[in-house]
């Protein structure tokens, strides 16, 4: 906030408009006074003289009368009559003839001038005239004013002569001088007195002001404890007492906005979705946690930035579209490796007035429900490829036998036998299936019950050994201790079934079935090793999903459905256990699974 400036601020203002008030009244007082004061003092001097001339010059009159009769004493009577005359403030006064103009006499000592005719200009002025004449001039020498009066001196309507007069007026004018002067003093006094009210006026404003615009600094630094202190009930102490109030509002306005803010906030921080919001222009102006990790980019490089680029749609869609076309959007971020899909479900922010004010932005993972549709589908095609196959063969061999097959006594029963090998399939199948679907339902429960691992083993491998058909030798590698595993043994032994019977189906003339069990310190690991065919390298990790066979037609001739190795997988996650297959090409192949377990402790009784 910058400074106010001194010529700009209110005390400067102030005292400057009372000493111009001051002035301007003061120079019209003065001068009207002064004025007047001048013309009264110069006309009270001249009364006074004018007073005394008109004695003198009756006396004169008397005397000039007289002259015509005692011609001789003239002169002198004059001189004194002159020299009689007491005024401090004439200078010199003279009698001059009113006939010829010769000085008669003057009150001076310069006696020579008498006798003289007079040369001044005044007296020449008052005998055109025939009357008083006066003027003010500056006496050179001296250099002060001088005031001269030529007044006629008449007798029977006749001037008989004049007399000439000489004051010194000037003092009337120092006079006048000294109330100026002491005008002057006045004034300068009174402008200091005002200027000085002026400030302490001007601050009585400026202070409150000054504290206002200090709070407003502070408010907007967010600091509301301030309060401006009342002074009085007069407008300004009004102002203070509402800014003070708009102080207290603006605070709780602010509060409860910042509130609102904090609520959003941790809304949108502890929401699983992705929140992006952009201005009408479709620059991001927010985006939560979630939809920048969703969108693998930082918070902070994306604000700004249009939408349709961070959802990399940019090639297919406009901003605009979405504003007024697209309700959602399945955005599809998958590789090779990783299915990666989003929702983005869109809606406009609109002002009251329908003015568009920005876009939301509202993104879901949606891999999962994704992957689970892809597979049920998927799935649903598989389970009625399953079950079209043994149809359509059964269709045709009864087909056959019904246009005449079943005469044959050599055809027949084979045809029979196909039907009802095809009929047994579908009913693993179905079993198979149901069986899956129990436990994707979870309504399978375990059974569980304490066994030794070694002798269920072994009962297991001892009904392949006696049953087998082909010439397949069976290696047992198994721990000569006890080993007790809480298992649900129907589950576990269709598990060594589904995964024997693999063994053997794929395992050469003369063969080797190993056995194995490892014991380790919280599980045991169970593997079963046939020198098979083997699993190509990268269908290993797949043999374990649902209908998955590495050669369809060899595993269907050998009555698989493609559902043992999943059937197992559940089985044995159920158990808490792992499974997994380890092959190679032409070698074998191994199939591990392992079982929590926890070794028996030897304690006092043991
Ligand atoms: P199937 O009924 O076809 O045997 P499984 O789920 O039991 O279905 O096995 C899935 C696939 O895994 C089989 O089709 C086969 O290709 C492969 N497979 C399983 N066990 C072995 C094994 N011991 N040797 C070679 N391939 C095997």
């Amino acid at each position: 906030m910058k400074k106010v400036k001194f010529f700009q601020s209110i005390h400067f203002k102030f005292v400057l408009i009372y000493i111009l008030l001051i002035i301007v009244a003061m120079e019209i007082i003065g001068v009207y006074f002064i004025n007047k004061l001048e013309n009264q003092l110069e006309t009270n001097f001249k009364k006074s003289i004018y007073d005394q001339v008109d004695v003198l010059e009756y006396s004169i009159q008397n005397l000039l009368t007289k002259k015509q009769n005692q011609a001789d004493d003239v002169t002198v009577e004059v001189r004194k009559v002159l020299a009689d005359f007491n005024n401090s403030d004439v200078s010199e006064i003279r009698l001059i003839d009113g006939r010829s103009g010769v000085i008669m006499g003057t009150s001076s000592n310069n006696q020579e001038i008498v006798g003289q005719k007079t040369t001044e200009d005044i007296i020449k002025r008052a005998i055109a005239v025939n009357q008083r004449e006066d003027k003010i001039y500056m006496d050179k020498q001296t250099g002060e004013r001088m005031w001269v009066l030529a007044s006629p001196i008449k007798s029977n309507g006749e001037v008989i002569g004049f007399i000439y007069l000489v004051a010194k007026i000037e003092k009337v004018y120092r006079q006048v001088q000294a109330i100026n002067q002491i005008f002057m003093t006045g004034t300068v006094i009174a402008m200091m007195i005002t200027a000085l009210l002026g400030i302490i006026i001007a601050r009585t404003i400026s202070r409150p002001i000054a504290d206002m615009r200090k709070q407003a600094m502070a408010m907007a630094r967010g600091d509301f404890a301030r309060k401006v202190k009342v002074k009085g009930n007069d407008e300004i102490g009004q102002l203070a007492y509402s800014f003070n109030h708009m102080t207290k509002k603006l605070q709780e306005a602010q509060a409860s906005t910042e509130g609102e803010r904090r609520k959003l906030d941790s809304i949108l921080t502890h929401m699983t979705d992705g929140v992006i919001a952009t201005d009408r222009r479709g620059r991001v102006i927010l985006i939560n946690e979630p939809a920048a990790d969703m969108l693998d980019v930082s918070r902070e490089t994306v604000l700004s930035q249009p939408l349709i680029s961070i959802l990399k749609i940019e090639k297919e869609h406009q901003f605009e579209d979405l504003l007024t076309e697209q309700d959602s959007l399945i955005l599809d971020f998958s590789t090779d490796e990783e299915p990666y899909i989003l929702r983005a479900n869109f809606s406009v922010i609109q002002n009251e007035a329908g003015f568009v004010s920005g876009l939301i932005t509202v993104l879901h993972d949606v891999t999962e429900q994704e992957k689970i549709d892809m597979e049920r589908r998927e799935f649903v095609a598989n389970v009625s490829h399953e079950l079209r196959t043994p149809l359509t063969t059964m269709r045709s061999y009864l087909e056959a036998l019904t246009d005449g097959a079943w005469k044959d006594g050599k055809i027949a029963p084979q045809f029979l036998n196909v039907t009802q090998n095809e009929t047994e399939r579908m009913i693993r199948l179905v079993n198979d299936l149901l069986k899956l679907s129990k436990m994707d339902s979870k309504d399978e429960r375990l059974n569980k019950e304490w066994v030794n691992f070694i002798v269920f083993f072994n009962h297991v491998i001892d009904r392949f050994e006696v049953a087998k058909q082909q010439n397949v030798t069976f290696k047992r590698k198994l721990p000569k201790t006890e080993i007790f595993v809480e298992i649900d043994e129907d589950k576990l032994t269709q598990v060594l079934y589904n995964v024997i019977s693999n063994a053997l189906k794929y395992s050469p003339e003369g063969g080797q079935i190993t056995f194995k069990v490892k014991e380790f310190d919280d599980k045991i690991e169970v593997s079963i090793s046939d020198q098979g065919v083997g699993i190509p390298k990268e269908n290993v990790k797949k043999i374990f999903e649902r209908f998955y066979r590495v050669d369809k037609a060899r595993s269907r001739k050998l009555g698989g459905t493609g559902l043992g190795l999943a059937i197992a997988k559940e089985i044995v996650n159920l158990h808490g256990g792992n499974i997994w297959a380890s092959s190679k090409e032409g070698k074998g192949t191994t199939i591990y699974f392992t079982l929590p377990y926890e070794p028996a402790q030897e304690d006092e009784w043991s």
